[in-house]
C-alpha cells in the first residue's frame, strides 16, 4: 500500500517497506525445537525390513539406549524383526592393535561385495568402556567401505559391561539381517575376553595375524588359537613375504598339535596383504568354503542353536546380577560386608551368603 508520507507533499522523506522478518533469529533454535517425532514398533520394523538404512541406524541406537523406555521399544522391535533374520553370514574378525583389522576390513568388504549383497560392519571393543569412546568401527577408519552404498558400518556401543556391550552387537546383527544385510563382519581386538564374545555370534571366526620374530605362538593366546576357523597372517608384502610364510608354517604346525575340532573342519593358515590388496581372495576362498563344509555337515545351524542358549543364559544372568547389584538395599549393604569380610568378622562365603538371603527376602 503506498504510504501517505511517500505523497509529493511529503518531499524529501520516504518510507521504505518493511524488512520481512525471519521465523527464527536463530535458524539452529528452530532446528532444535522441532524434534524428531517418536517412530512407533511398527514404523521400525517396517522400515528396517525394507533396508532403510535410516530407521535402521536409530534402531541400533534404540537397542544401545540404556534408558528402560528405549530398551521397551528396542526389544519389541528385535523380536518383531527376528523372523526376517539368519539369512547372513557372520564373520568375526579379531586382531591385536596395528594388525592391520581395519585395512583389511576396508578390502574384505570390497571383496565380498563384489558379488553383490549387502555388508554391515560391527564391532565389540571392550576399551571404549573406559575411555567413553570407540575405537572401533569408526567410519573414518575404513575409508572405502564408509561410501560404498551397499556397506553400513556401525562403532562399537559404548556403554556398559563387555557382556552388555556384546549383547547389543548380537540384537544389532538381528536387525541388519533383517535389513538385507547378507553378510556380516564382527570386528574385535585380541586382547583378552571379547574374543569369546565375538566368537559367540558368528559363524566363521578370523584371526588376523603378524610374522613375527619366529617364535609366531608366543603372542597368541591358546584360546584365542582354539577359536579360530581361520588364522591370515596380514602383511605379506614386499620384503615381509618370506617372514610371513615361515609364519604360516610354524602356526599349521602349531595348530596340528591342538585337538580336532567340533566343526570337523581343519583351521587354516594363509598369508596376505590387507594394504597392498594382495591375496584377499585367499582369505575369501578359505572362509566360504568352510562356510559350505559345515553347511553340509550340518554344524553351521548346530553352531548357530548352541549361540542362541549361549546368551538366553548370558542374559539371563546378567540380569540376576544387575538385579543384585542393583537393588538398593543390597548396594547399600555391600560395602559394610567387604569390612567385615577383610576385618576377619566374616568369611566371604558366610558374607555372601547373607547378602543373598536378604535379597533373596525381598518384596
Ligand atoms: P588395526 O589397529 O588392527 O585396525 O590396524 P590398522 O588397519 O590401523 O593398521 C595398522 C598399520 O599397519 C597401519 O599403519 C597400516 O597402514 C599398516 N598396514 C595394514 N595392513 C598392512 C599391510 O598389508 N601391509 C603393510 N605393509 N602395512 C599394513
Amino acid at each position: 500500500m503506498e504510504h501517505p508520507e511517500n505523497s509529493e507533499e511529503y518531499k524529501g522523506l520516504t518510507v521504505n517497506s518493511g524488512v520481512v522478518h525471519p521465523d527464527s533469529v536463530n535458524p539452529y533454535f528452530k532446528k532444535r525445537a522441532a524434534r524428531r517425532p517418536q517412530l512407533s514398533v511398527s514404523d521400525y520394523v517396517e522400515g528396517i525390513v525394507k533396508g532403510n538404512v535410516t530407521v535402521l541406524s536409530q534402531a541400533v541406537t534404540l537397542v544401545e539406549s540404556l534408558r528402560p523406555e528405549h530398551q521397551a521399544v528396542a526389544q519389541e522391535v528385535i523380536e518383531k524383526c527376528l523372523p526376517y533374520a539368519g539369512n547372513s553370514v557372520r564373520i568375526g574378525i579379531s586382531g591385536v592393535p596395528g594388525a592391520g583389522k581395519s585395512t583389511s576390513i576396508d578390502e574384505f568388504g570390497l571383496h565380498v561385495l563384489k558379488d553383490g549383497g549387502k555388508l554391515a560392519v560391527l564391532a565389540i571393543d571392550p576399551s571404549s568402556e573406559k575411555t567413553k569412546g570407540s575405537i572401533l568401527g569408526d567410519k573414518t577408519r575404513m575409508e572405502k567401505l564408509s561410501v560404498h552404498p551397499n556397506a553400513f558400518i556401525r562403532p562399537s556401543p559404548s556403554a556398559g559391561s563387555l557382556g552388555g556391550v556384546a549383547r547389543k552387537t548380537r540384537e544389532t546383527i538381528v536387525l541388519c539381517e533383517a535389513a538385507g544385510f547378507d553378510k556380516i563382519f564382527v570386528e574385535t581386538v585380541g586382547v583378552g575376553q571379547s574374543e569369546t564374545a565375538v566368537h559367540s555370534m558368528v559363524d566363521f571366526f578370523l584371526l588376523i595375524q603378524l610374522a613375527g620374530t619366529g617364535d609366531e605362538l608366543q603372542g597368541i593366546k591358546r584360546g584365542i588359537m582354539e577359536m579360530a576357523d581361520g588364522i591370515a597372517i596380514n602383511k605379506a608384502d614386499g620384503d615381509n613375504i618370506p617372514k610371513a610364510e615361515m609364519a604360516a608354517q610354524s602356526l599349521r604346525n602349531a595348530l596340528h598339535l591342538f585337538p580336532a575340532p567340533e566343526s570337523g573342519w581343519t583351521p587354516r593358515v594363509v598369508t596376505y596383504s590387507g594394504f597392498y590388496g594382495l591375496k584377499i581372495k585367499d582369505v575369501w576362498d578359505m572362509v566360504w568354503e568352510y562356510v559350505d563344509f559345515v553347511r553340509k555337515n550340518g554344524y553351521f545351524q548346530y553352531r548357530r542353536n548352541e549361540q542362541s542358549k549361549y546368551w538366553m543364559y548370558e542374559t539371563i544372568n546378567e540380569s540376576l546380577k544387575n538385579g543384585f547389584y542393583n537393588d538398593p538395599v543390597i548396594s547399600a549393604r555391600l560395602e559394610e560386608t567387604e569390612r567385615l569380610v577383610l576385618g576377619g568378622q566374616q568369611t566371604s562365603f558366610a558374607a555372601a551368603h547373607r547378602l543373598l538371603e536378604e535379597y533373596r527376602a525381598r518384596p
